[in-house]
């Protein structure tokens, strides 16, 4: 494993870490934070870790404009005997540069981003909450910085990885969601960005979310750009049915979002020989299947729930009931199994987690 050579500057100060039993995602953050520059013709460049701060930037940098951007989201997790696991960081590190691909932004040394990770995760090791269920969430990031109004790639860079102690997702047991499928905005389109991981993705899904939250629903079903027909996702998460003893999941498209969870899940399923397939899933056949009451389960999956159970379904004023709104029994042994690796309260059969 290659290491990054990296200038680390420590916080003179330390902040008051909070209440790790009352974390709000995403809105504390650790003492300290990676920068890593990159100018064209330099490449990358002054890898530093510095006290956690604002960034200044000019006005014209071009991600304020264009939003040249990707990110990426993972986890850390302290276990029993006081380890720091990561969870397959490497896939993310390789999503991470399909993205850049995408955005027409320069590729970073995957080992030497691991290395930042793991020696900035170090240095605020204390931030890991050791509370059940809780853990350190892990943003990397790439904004492109150029001042310049003209549309075109950017020159120069920025990378930048921060931390964020989260609480237990779930804290009063999982309650399964309801969702409103949605037949008016689409999320991607075949042949855009939806299978990057990069901020206009999220700026142009927020609108149908807010409408479904105020309709009393968490979240939106994504259905295709083409022909409003076949499953693409729920919410930011990818998603799964169990129908007659099959999973099922949407079949990578160019427009889902390729999960590292969706990924993992399949290899749990076929580890344990449940049957599992990859393919194009319309929300008629979901619908249908309701009806013959052989939709036995639905869940989404992603970083942050891990998994996410679909209690209600609603499309065109149908309200589809999914196994009474109850969690179902697959979905509550994939939590238990991939938390259970992820912590380390269970065993690594696929060499998934990494020590930090
Ligand atoms: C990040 C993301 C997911 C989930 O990916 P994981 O790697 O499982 O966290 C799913 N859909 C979208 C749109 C995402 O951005």
């Amino acid at each position: 494993m290659k290491e990054l050579q990296i200038e680390v500057t420590l916080s003179s100060t330390r902040k008051q870490k909070p209440d790790f039993d009352n974390l709000v995602f995403g809105t504390v953050f650790t003492d300290h934070m990676f920068v890593w520059d990159y100018t064209e013709g330099t490449g990358w460049h002054d890898p530093q870790i510095i006290p956690y701060q604002p960034i200044t930037l000019d006005p014209a940098a071009m991600v304020f404009h264009y939003g040249q951007t990707v990110f990426e989201g993972l986890k850390a997790y302290l276990t029993k005997d006081e380890q720091v696991l990561l969870f397959r960081p490497d896939e993310n590190m390789k999503r991470l540069n399909r993205s850049n691909d995408r955005l027409c932004m320069p590729s970073i040394d995957e080992e030497l981003a691991l290395s930042a990770l793991k020696q900035l995760i170090s240095i605020d090791r204390e931030w890991i909450p050791g509370v059940e269920g809780t853990s350190l969430y892990v943003r990397p990031f790439m904004i492109a910085i150029e001042p310049h109004l003209g549309v075109s790639p950017s020159k120069n860079y920025r990378f930048m990885i921060i931390l964020s102690p989260v609480g237990a997702y779930y804290k009063e047991g999982i309650n399964p969601v309801k969702i409103a499928v949605e037949s008016e905005y689409v999320r991607a389109v075949k042949g855009g960005t939806g299978n990057a991981k990069t901020a206009g993705n999220y700026a142009s899904s927020l609108k149908a979310g807010e409408i479904a939250y105020q309709n009393g629903y968490s979240q939106v079903l994504w259905l295709d750009g083409k022909e409003q027909r076949y499953i693409e996702e729920v919410g930011s998460m990818n998603i799964f049915f169990k129908i007659n003893g099959e999973v099922v999941t949407p079949e990578l498209n160019g427009s889902i979002l390729e999960g590292i969870t969706r990924k993992s899940i399949i290899e749990l399923l076929k580890y344990w020989n449940v049957p599992v397939v990859e393919r194009k899933i319309s929300i008629e056949e979901i619908q249908q299947a309701c009806h013959e009451g052989t939709l036995e389960e639905a869940f989404g999956t992603g970083t942050a729930a891990v998994i996410s159970p679909i209690g209600e379904l609603l499309w065109k004023n149908e309200k589809m009931i999914v196994n009474n709104g109850e969690i179902g029994t697959l979905s509550q042994k994939l939590y238990d199994s991939l938390t259970g690796i992820q912590n380390g309260t269970e065993p690594d059969p696929f060499g998934w987690t990494v020590r930090v």
